[in-house]
């Protein structure tokens, strides 16, 4: 599974969010799976109110979600991309993250100990951002000077590779993330290698006190205008909430303290469907009695690629596809009936799969 780490200062809400992420997957209805892999990594279930949908219409025996693996980042400190603090354990494991869920702290309460002085999410921000952008830094200029060095060759190839390296070492030096770098694909390809972790997908959580839940307050708007330029989603909810609501195993005990505080859905369903989007997810369904399931694939995947999550044979054997758009399997509520609506497609080895598709693949073995 395709993973998200979620980073942040010490005190800020990391392992509260953490806690909140598994308690609440393993309290759901037995269908909502949470395992532990590591102790700070799980398999969470990735909410999809389309899955319930297609399941009851199908009345299958499963019901079985796609999953992200969320994995709790703690100890990165100032000082971190010098070592700091066990800094370097820590920063290596950002690199091996797909995204990064960046928790800030955005609440007030004076017995909870911090390190930097007044409350301040735009800092706090900068100081993990700069520790990145200083790491990232040291592995561009290792390239740069290896690849300045054969310079001298003239392919045209070197220099190309020249002037990357070049754009990313100055923009990171102007204290800048390479996300917020725009490169083209053949300039992303040559600094691939590094897997920067500035370049990495990024979403911030204001963890704000209760009041704010609903309203944000001086600190998450500070934080959403400080981002503004990075294209990044900031999502405001109160971790602790998320964490309680977690713990309350009786649905019923679930439903009437959220609506105490007036929510809906925790805001952690909308966290985790968030990071699916950041990570450039899509998702289509395979819809039989045994089983009504959600798949993860790419975005512009075509269908033996996407084939190929079922079972690696089904990508080398594949005939075709039967394929019902979501919208007209609801609209018509069954297989049988979508086809003789002749909402049923056949397609080939090039359809590009759409997010909600329900598909039915014919391979050889
Ligand atoms: P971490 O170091 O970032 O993992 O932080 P923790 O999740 O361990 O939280 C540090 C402390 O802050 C704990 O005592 C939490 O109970 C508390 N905390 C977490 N979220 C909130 C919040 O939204 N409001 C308040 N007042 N305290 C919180």
């Amino acid at each position: 599974a395709l993973q998200a780490g979620i980073v942040g200062l010490p005190n800020v809400g990391k392992s509260t969010l953490f806690n909140a992420v598994s308690n609440s997957a393993k309290a759901q209805a037995s269908n909502y799976r949470f395992c532990t892999i590591e102790p700070n990594t799980g398999l969470v279930d990735v909410p999809d109110e389309r899955l319930d949908k297609l399941a009851g219409f199908v009345k299958p025996e499963r019901i079985v979600p796609t999953q992200v693996a969320i994995v709790d980042i703690a100890g990165l400190v100032r000082g971190a991309s010098k070592g700091e603090g066990l800094g370097n354990k820590f920063l290596a494991n950002i690199r091996e993250v797909d995204a990064i869920i960046h928790v800030i702290r955005c609440f007030e309460d004076e017995n909870i100990l911090r390190d930097e002085g007044p409350i301040n999410p735009v800092g706090d921000k900068e100081i993990i951002d700069t520790e990145l952008q200083l790491k990232d830094l040291e592995s561009v200029e290792k390239k740069f000077s290896r690849v300045e060095k054969m310079l001298k060759t003239g392919d045209p190839k070197i220099k190309a590779e020249y002037e990357t390296l070049k754009r990313c070492k100055d923009h990171l030096e102007q204290g800048k993330s390479i996300r917020e770098l725009s490169l083209s694909k053949e300039e992303r390809t040559a600094i691939a290698d590094l897997f920067l972790l500035t370049e990495k997908s990024v979403l911030y959580v204001a963890n704000v006190d209760e009041a704010s839940m609903h309203t944000g307050n001086k600190f998450s708007e500070a934080l959403k205008a400080a981002v503004a330029g990075e294209n990044a989603q900031v999502i405001v909810m109160n971790n602790s909430i998320e964490a309680q609501i977690s713990e309350m195993e009786d649905p019923a005990d679930r439903e009437l303290f959220m609506e105490e505080y007036k929510m809906t859905e925790p805001a952690l369903s909308k966290l985790i469907r968030s990071v699916y989007k950041l990570l450039d997810l899509a998702t289509y369904f395979t819809a039989g009695v045994q089983e009504v399931r959600a798949w993860t694939i790419h975005e512009g995947w075509k269908a033996p690629q996407a084939a190929s999550v079922i079972h690696t044979d089904f990508e080398k054997g594949f005939i075709k596809a039967e394929v019902i758009a979501y919208k007209d399997f609801i609209q018509y509520g069954s297989e049988a009936a979508a086809r003789d609506a002749g909402k049923l497609r056949i397609e080939g080895k090039d359809y590009v799969v759409k997010d909600g598709d329900v598909m039915h693949f014919r391979f050889n073995v």
